[in-house]
Formats: structure tokens, sequence, C-alpha cells
């Protein structure tokens, strides 16, 4: 999170609006926090320009939950469904429970180390669904694929990290917790259109057409999260909107994979460029140098690296450069891979 989502969200926790209240006492209905709902919302339609004809909602549950509400309100027949990592198969697990799965290409032949290209989408899918980026391998769909019929992305890690053509897209869903605000609110960016379109009953919670008619107010929202969302709006808004996070987001990636590409110790996971994800880039010690990975490790925490150990399923590391990650810190972790570099070779 930035400094800002941080400092603002903790003077609200202590004095909300001047209400003397804390953001976590007053009523989601109080026309102070109805007020940080529509902003969030409409900012987010700003920032990513939204067309007409779409809803935006701040639901709960987290991506997971999405994983079950978009086969629920949109399979009808069957979906296609691509499957590019962990997260992808558990949005395809929660879809067999609601009707036919086609997966239409898999990148798990090589651990999920790729994006698959090339693959046909039957035209009688309900929908097709990405994960836009693959959080624990690495990977990233950095444009919007072209298909035939609706399109859903999971863009949890993704979200504000570049510019996105909404209109190609049905539903996009994210939980917060990356670009967004503190988990426990779940950014959901619907087309009304298709909704309604398919036959089952839909329990009322379940049901985006509940949450889109009550202007995503029908039970308590997430109050503290969604304030602190809009923290981040108000931040990417003045740091020049995703345009200008996209920038940065390129120059940080591309610097860190340069490193990757020119270090002897390291290799990226990911070897075909256009598929790395400028969000998390993942690497492991090259074939000679294995032994030093525990090593390493040791040696980036102590100059101040968290969290870079990789996902257990990968091994090796990854580097989560997300929108609020700023640039030094990328490169104090690129310094950090020179030092040991030259500590272990000059030997
Ligand atoms: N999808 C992606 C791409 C993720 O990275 C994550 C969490 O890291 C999830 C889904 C799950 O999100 P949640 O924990 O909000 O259910």
């Amino acid at each position: 999170m930035s400094p800002f989502t941080i400092e603002n969200t903790a003077d609200a926790v202590r004095d909300f609006a001047g209400t003397g209240l804390s953001v976590m006492e007053v009523s989601h209905r109080s026309k102070e926090f109805v007020a940080v709902m529509n902003e969030a919302k409409a900012l987010v339609k700003e920032l990513l320009k939204v067309p007409e004809g779409y809803s935006v909602l701040f639901l709960q549950g987290g991506a997971s939950l999405q994983f079950l509400m978009v086969p629920y309100n949109l399979l009808n027949k069957k979906a296609a469904y691509l499957n590019t990592g962990a997260w992808s198969k558990k949005a395809i697990k929660e879809a067999k429970f609601v009707g036919n799965v086609d997966i239409v290409a898999t990148s798990e032949d090589a651990n999920f180390n790729y994006i698959p290209k090339g693959y046909t989408v039957p035209e009688d899918a309900d929908y097709l669904h990405i994960t836009s980026n693959n959080t624990i391998f690495g990977t990233e769909m950095l444009t919007d694929p072209e298909v035939a019929v609706p399109l859903v992305a999971d863009m949890s890690s993704d979200i504000f990290s570049r510019p996105v053509d909404i209109s190609k897209y049905s539903i996009i869903y994210a939980g917060a917790q990356k670009n967004i605000g503190p988990s426990g609110a779940t950014l959901v960016i619907v087309k009304d259109d298709v909704l309604g379109k398919v036959e089952r009953p839909i329990p009322t919670m379940l049901n985006y057409k509940t949450h889109v008619d009550a202007g995503s107010m029908f039970n308590t929202p997430a109050t503290l999260p969604v304030y602190a969302s809009l923290m981040t709006l108000r931040w990417l808004k003045e740091n020049g909107g995703v345009e200008a996070m996209e920038a940065k987001n390129i120059e940080k990636a591309n610097l860190l994979y340069g490193e990757l590409d020119r270090n002897l110790l390291f290799v990226p996971t990911v070897s075909s460029v256009e598929d790395r994800s400028r969000m998390n880039v993942t690497f492991v010690m090259a074939e000679d140098y294995k032994s030093l990975e525990a090593e390493f490790l040791s040696y980036a925490t102590s100059k101040g690296m968290i969290g870079i150990k990789g996902h257990r399923s990968v091994g090796g590391f990854r580097a989560s450069i997300y929108n609020a990650m700023p640039r030094e810190s990328v490169q104090a972790l690129i310094d950090c891979m020179r030092d040991f570099e030259r500590m272990k070779l000059s030997k």
C-alpha cells in the first residue's frame, strides 16, 4: 500500500470525515460513508475508463468467491477456461460445481511458466475465463485477448497496473489486497447486460443483480477496506492514473529482468519475454549455483528484503513489485543480487 493510503486510513480509523467517530463505527448508510462508496465507484470508472452499461461493485468473499459467482451467474451450457496456474485451477474447480467446463489450453506441462497461445474457444461457450496475472508463476497476459464469447478475467494481481480495454470484458474481478486496499473488499466490474441469462435460481448474496440493484450496499460492505481502497484510488489519480503506473511498472520490471538476464547466479523462471509478469518476478538460482539458494535468501533478508521466498510450487524467489513498490526498492534488490554475485564469483 502507498504511504498515502496507510496514513489517511489510520487518520480515518481515529476520526472519520470530522464526525469524531471511527470509519469502523459509523453506519454504512450514513451520508459520509455513502459518499465514500460513491466516490470509490466513480474513481474506478474514471481511472479504468469504464464504458456505460457496466456496474462497479465492492463485494466480500475475496476473488475466491468470484470463482463461484461467475459460473453461477453466467454458465448455462458450458464455460471455457484457460488454465495458467494455481488460481485458474481453483476457478475451474468451482465452475465444475455449476456446469460443464472446457479447458481450452493449459501450460501445466511446463509448470505454468508460459501463457498458452493459439487456442480455440468453442463458439457455444457461455464465456472464456482467464487469469490475467499468475501471481505464483510470474506470467501475465499483457494484451486483452480477442474472443467471440463473453470474456471474464481474474485481475486480482494486476488490476490498475496498466490500462485495460474494459469494453472487451463482461466481468473483471480482483481481490483488493494487491493493488487496491486491504483484503476484505473485492472489486467487481460487471457488464449489466450479461446478467439475468441463466435459468437456475441464484441465492440472493451470490446474485450479481442483488448487488448491482442495491448500488453495492445490499448488506454492510467492508467499510474500512473500502475506505482504504478509496485512498489508493485517489493516490492513483494524483499520480497520473493507470497510464503512469504502467510506465513505472515497465521501468521496474525491465530493471529487474535485465539484472536477472545478466547475473550469472540467477535465472528468471519465465523465459519468453512477452509472458513475463510486471507484478511478480519469479527467479531461481542458475543450475551451477543451486546450493546457494538458502544463503542468498538469508543474505537478502539481512539487507532488508522481506518476503522474497518463492511459492513452494516454483521454489526460488519471487519479487512482488506491485504499484506501490518504489523503483528504489527494486534497485535495492538488484544491488543485493549484484553484491552477492561479486562475493561468490570473485573467490
Ligand atoms: N486470484 C489471484 C490471481 C490471486 O493472486 C489470488 C490471491 O493471491 C486469488 C485469486 C485469491 O484471492 P482471495 O484471497 O481474495 O480469495
